[in-house]
């Protein structure tokens, strides 16, 4: 029974995770070659403000993958982040290798905290999710 419920709380996270991210991509029309910038594992107060600077400076948009621990000590810097009309995704609360947790685990130690976090801050709720590693399910195995 407990395998069974493990199994079919796999499969709505899977379903969840899929259904953010065809609700959240953006559709590139035309022909023009296209590259999206992304940088993860911040925010930092020193660096992530050096690189939000040069991206002003070249008028270049990029979506930023966030870590929960670190935007609870830089919230000014995603703050910033959002005003200058950058893209913030969810990476996770602690950056965590993904293999070692469960699926329940995952949601409400990691995704959750995070998402709620980069809400209480910004007003939106990321709609993207980055796993730390590329790892994105620790124990379908
Ligand atoms: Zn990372």
């Amino acid at each position: 029974m407990k395998k069974i419920m493990s199994r079919t709380i796999r499969f709505f996270l899977f379903l969840f995770v899929i259904w953010f991210f065809i609700s959240c991509s953006t559709r590139i029309t035309g022909s023009e070659k296209t590259i999206a910038l992304t940088f993860d594992d911040g925010p930092d107060s020193i660096y992530t403000q050096q690189v939000l600077k040069v991206l002003k400076s070249k008028k270049v948009k990029a979506t930023f993958f966030l870590v929960g621990s670190f935007t609870e000590r830089n919230g000014k810097v995603v703050e910033r982040i959002h005003k200058e009309g950058h893209c913030i995704g969810n990476h996770s609360y602690h950056h965590l290798d993904f293999w070692n947790l469960n699926s329940n685990d995952l949601l409400e130690k990691e995704i959750k905290p995070t998402s709620e976090l980069i809400c209480r801050l910004t007003g939106i709720q990321p709609c993207l999710y980055r796993p730390p590693f590329g790892y994105m399910y620790g124990d379908f195995r």
